[in-house]
């Protein structure tokens, strides 16, 4: 594993990436188009650090596993620990936003979700997580950003915070109530409507409010 997290002007930040936690359906409208219920409390999972890949580098997708969907997500860098934290607290410790794409077994999670069991090899494969750079949070709106993916030229998501069932500061505390968040560890916040299968040759490009821009090819693994 080679992954290290950097600002978008190329300098490496020098925390250790240690988990991603996630949470699934924090988009109403993406929560319909795969028919799933709008959860009453947010769905969270972990990728574990061996899933981050640099976004800027190609996307390899896994031999024989069905369908990989891209669901692009807003990332969150924390800067300082928290546990049980207030929905300040964790404002506090934004250090960074930047993009994610939560690379996701398809097939392998309706098959889980059928026989009600865990998500894991659908979501915390090696390269299930590719992570752009960041920017500085300091350098952000506070509360309302934007984000796309167009593939091939096409739009196909698009993200504002505003749409969020559980808004990133609500959620990093929700988070902190079950698992202590370090420095270096990264928060996804969930997808908009649009996901879809990844195509070996694609040209994804990915934007966060005016301040990054990624692009990034699809190969064969
Ligand atoms: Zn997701």
């Amino acid at each position: 594993m080679d992954y290290q997290h950097h600002w978008k002007d190329g300098t490496p930040i020098r925390l250790p990436l240690g988990k991603i936690v996630c949470v699934g359906r924090n988009y109403a409208d993406h929560a319909r188009e795969l028919n799933n219920p709008v959860p009453d409390e947010p769905l969270l999972f972990i990728k574990p650090a061996t899933s981050a890949v640099h976004l800027t580098r190609p996307i390899r997708l896994p031999a024989n596993r069905g369908a990989v969907h891209f669901e692009t997500e807003l990332a969150v860098l924390i800067g300082r620990p928290l546990t049980d934290a207030s929905a300040s607290d964790a404002e506090a410790a934004i250090l960074g936003y930047g993009l994610a794409l939560d690379l996701t077994l398809r097939d392998l999670q309706s098959r889980l979700k059928a026989k009600g069991e865990p998500w894991e090899r659908a979501k915390a494969f090696d390269g299930a997580c590719p992570l752009s750079p960041f920017v500085a949070a300091d350098q952000m709106p506070r509360n309302q950003l934007t984000f796309t993916l167009d593939i091939d030229q096409q739009r196909r998501q698009s993200g504002d915070t505003r749409d969020m069932l559980n808004p990133v500061t609500t959620l990093i505390a929700h988070m902190s109530s079950y698992f202590t968040l370090l420095p270096g560890d990264v928060i996804l916040t969930g997808t908009p409507s649009g996901v879809g299968p990844l195509a070996t040759g694609q040209t994804l490009s990915l934007e966060l409010q005016q301040a990054l821009f990624v692009e990034t090819h699809v190969v064969s693994g």
